[in-house]
């Protein structure tokens, strides 16, 4: 038995097809469409799956389930989705996500928050196994957190755990949310990317527009970060440091309230940027952090890139 996961982003849209053991089978990974609102999310969505599906040697309409972790808010009981602008600029009223879905492809769908599937993932299945208490971060287009406490996922009334909106400058720089001084502001990949244009257009040498146009790329994606970093391009570090500090007395000060014992980072810039850049947000979170000696384990999402797309599975597991 095979089931599909499908990790909603900004940039991208990756689907998994896994079996009962939760191994991929098969995967396909597009651009999320930058226009067409949600009905062009749909059609690029159902694509991806019967791409991945085929990879597995399946055919779609015997999947078992297709799960889909999404921004935006999202109600899992009803399956619709709403006010996703990080995906498409217009999608501001609720759209029946999982009946399309399942119309487009067969199996029944359903649809969890991204943040949320992705931590259940690493909770199930990756960094946080063995773990009482952690703090997901998810560093992607915009800053998203999740936390668990107790061994149990820790909701509020329904919105706990955004870490991309705690305040780490007061009248600080403005955040897509549109409010100010948000950690988003300074670490969303999207905010980084709105502050490089502007900074460029103001004449500050960078490659990152041309490693964009180079790779086709409609927007900065963390790949596209990347490189301009290995570059040694001086905007992209000196943007991507502001981030790291940011990073750092956000999580900071999550873990000062909640003395989680693990913070996960993941999303896609955590994922890429991790392997330079971790020991920088822990080295940016010491001076913040109340009992500065016992620092939490900061560590990667185990799951990767896939790890939403994973999470989302299980969703229909
Ligand atoms: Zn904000």
């Amino acid at each position: 038995m095979a089931r599909a996961g499908v990790d909603l982003g900004g940039t991208k849209i990756q689907v998994v097809v896994v079996d009962d053991a939760h191994t991929v089978l098969g995967q396909a990974r597009v651009p999320t469409p930058g226009t067409g609102g949600p009905e062009a999310v749909v059609t690029t969505i159902a694509g991806a799956v019967r791409a991945a599906a085929a990879e597995a040697g399946l055919d779609p309409g015997s999947l078992t389930g297709v799960g889909m972790g999404s921004p935006g808010a999202v109600d899992q009981a009803a399956g619709t989705i709403a006010l996703a602008r990080n995906v498409q600029p217009d999608w501001v009223d609720p759209f029946p996500m999982a009946a399309r879905l399942q119309a487009e492809l067969g199996p029944p769908a359903a649809v969890g928050n991204d943040v949320r599937v992705a931590t259940d993932a690493e909770a199930k299945l990756g960094a946080g196994v063995g773990r009482a208490s952690f703090l997901g971060v998810f560093w992607g287009t915009g800053v998203g957190g999740c936390l668990v406490i107790d061994g149990t996922p820790f909701e509020g009334r329904g919105a706990a755990g955004e870490i991309g909106h705690t305040v780490i400058e007061l009248d600080g720089a403005r955040c897509p949310c549109g409010r100010r001084g948000c950690l988003e502001a300074y670490a969303g990949r999207a905010a980084m990317e709105a502050r490089a244009r502007h900074l460029a257009e103001q004449g500050r040498k960078t490659s990152l527009l041309a490693i964009m146009r180079h790779h086709d790329k409609p927007r900065m994606t963390s790949g596209v970060w990347a490189r301009a970093l290995d570059d040694g391009d001086e905007l992209a570090t000196h943007l991507v440091r502001r981030a790291v500090r940011a990073l750092g007395a956000g999580i900071a000060s999550a873990v000062n309230l909640l003395d989680v014992e693990a913070v996960v980072l993941g999303g896609g810039m955590g994922i890429r940027l991790a392997p330079d850049w971790l020991p920088e947000i822990q080295k940016e979170m010491l001076p913040h952090l109340f009992v500065a000696e016992r620092p939490p384990a900061l560590v990667v999402a185990a799951l990767g890139d896939l790890g939403g797309a994973v999470g989302a599975s299980l969703l229909v597991a």
